[in-house]
């Protein structure tokens, strides 16, 4: 053994080489025959003039990023989501770019680039609002998931460094879909395709590339992307990610709740909501996400919770569409809603409490419960516990309150939530008139109604505690 050794050309390079050589090849054996390319070496090369690509649907500045990487002589490729979505004759959401320049040699060429990620490192490159991201090719040693081996920095530059950087090969093989390791050359305009992506593209199916099992292990949020892009492009997942899925959905609850949140606004605020929610449930990836929503679901009395959530997302992809704006807090607050109603129930029932005091109460337990699965930040899980209140504080509509609750900085939001309530059969339509009604009032018109609007507090006027205690905080006033 060691006369070999001493044979071999025995420095860092050639070690680093054989190793991810080898780390290559196995990989190889390991993937079933399914997603294998034909034994025949090379990928599938679609010419400019065999697939429907334009220039002239593509960013301009993801054309320029990719100009000048050619022109300073490398490989450079559209690939990810802005090749599929092109392919599919859709509007590409973001244009990603891929290389086989490191990330310093990007930002070389680019003054408005910014380097980001520890362990893999990505160069955005600013143009205004628009930020394109480059990403040097992976190899296979490069971790798996976002970033999930941060930090860990070897002595040894040279040998990170040849594991984590790749080929174009290496770096299609590592990619989550087939559809999503499509390259879009700027060279000769053809499309790369390793991983048989055009034909799943054409069958519209959405299959793993790898084994299913291993690849959700790796990165379990993969199977939140396969069921985001199923809904989104209307795809059929194939059958083996599929059985995969079902097995491996309670993986998701080893994911930082942090990624959870970014994934969890993709799932839900993309334009495909309802989709999205029925084909989570459908593979019993929701219950993970969101289990006392689930659970809430589960005992479904008149169909009221399943409709409402339906509404509130069909609502969402409405205002996408119409581009409104929308924020996380209200969808949040709506998945919510119904594991915090059950909880108020049950708090006044069995301490006593006021319905105000009995909502703030739910709120706080439930936003607790939910943010250690999907952490939606505190400023929208604040706003979130503001529109719950206001649900209560809408009741009162006599005397001055209803006025000054228009003055409230979540009126909008909480009214909106109003109305959906009624639309599902969970309040009265009537209600939701009245406040519809008294936004456009004129002054006097609104003291009229205000006069005549049946007495609130109906509870508690004949608690005094109760009413008391909700004194001390004006009506009007933010709830937290
Ligand atoms: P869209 O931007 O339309 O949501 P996308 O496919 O571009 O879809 P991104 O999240 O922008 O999705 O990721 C860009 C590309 O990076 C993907 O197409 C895929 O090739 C690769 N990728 C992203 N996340 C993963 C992951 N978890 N595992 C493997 N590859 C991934
Ligand atoms: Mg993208």
């Amino acid at each position: 053994m060691e006369g070999g050794c001493t044979a071999v050309p025995w420095n860092a390079w050639y070690y680093t080489r054989m190793l991810s050589w080898l780390k290559q090849s196995l990989n190889r054996f390991g993937r079933p025959a399914v997603t294998e390319p034909s034994p025949a070496p090379g990928p599938l090369v679609i010419p400019r003039d065999r697939h429907t690509i334009s220039r002239a649907n593509i960013s301009g500045n993801a054309l320029k990023v990719l100009h000048r990487l050619s022109k300073a002589g490398y490989e450079a490729y559209l690939v990810g989501g802005g090749v599929r979505d092109l392919l599919l004759g859709r509007e590409p959401k973001d244009f990603d770019i891929a290389t086989d320049a490191d990330p310093e040699e990007v930002r070389h060429l680019f003054r408005n680039c910014r380097l980001i990620g520890r362990r893999f490192r990505l160069a955005h490159v600013h143009f205004g609002p628009e930020i394109i991201e480059v990403a040097t090719f992976r190899g296979s040693g490069a971790g798996d998931g976002e970033e999930a081996a941060g930090g860990d920095t070897s002595e040894n530059g040279m040998l990170l460094r040849d594991n984590i950087y790749g080929t174009l090969e290496e770096d299609a093989w590592r990619r989550d879909f087939t559809v999503n390791a499509l390259y879009y050359d700027i060279r000769d305009f053809s499309v790369v395709d390793h991983t048989g992506g055009m034909a799943d593209l054409e069958a519209g199916r959405l299959s793993i590339i790898g084994e299913p099992g291993q690849r959700f292990r790796e990165d379990p949020v993969r199977m939140l992307r396969a069921v985001r892009f199923a809904a989104k492009l209307g795809f059929r997942i194939d059958e083996a990610s599929e059985a995969a899925i079902h097995e491996l959905g309670h993986l998701l609850r080893e994911v930082p709740s942090a990624r959870l949140f970014d994934e969890s606004l993709k799932l839900f605020l993309a334009g495909y909501a309802v989709e999205t929610f029925e084909l989570l449930r459908h593979y019993r990836l929701f219950e993970h996400l969101f289990p006392e929503t689930e659970e809430a679901l589960s005992h479904e009395e008149g169909n009221f919770p399943l409709v409402f959530v339906a509404r509130a997302l069909e609502n969402t992809d409405r205002r996408i569409d119409e581009g409104k704006p929308v924020t996380p807090a209200f969808l949040f607050a709506a998945l919510l809603w119904e594991p915090v109603r059950r909880e108020a129930a049950m708090l006044r029932e069995a301490e006593g409490m006021t319905p105000i005091q009995a909502l703030q109460l739910a709120g706080d337990r439930i936003v607790a419960r939910q943010v250690s699965r999907v952490a939606f930040p505190r400023r929208f899980s604040l706003q979130a516990r503001e529109i719950w209140a206001l649900q209560e504080r809408l009741q009162q509509r006599s005397g001055k309150r209803p006025s000054r609750l228009l003055e409230h900085p979540r009126f909008r939001a909480g009214y909106d939530f109003l109305e959906l309530r009624a639309g599902a059969g969970e309040e009265s339509q009537e209600l939701a008139t009245w406040w519809r009604e008294f936004q456009s009032a004129d002054e006097n018109a609104r003291k009229s109604m205000a006069a005549g609007a049946p007495s609130d507090g109906r509870r508690r006027r004949s608690r005094r505690g109760g009413g008391r205690r909700r004194s001390k905080r004006p009506a009007g006033s933010p709830a937290e």
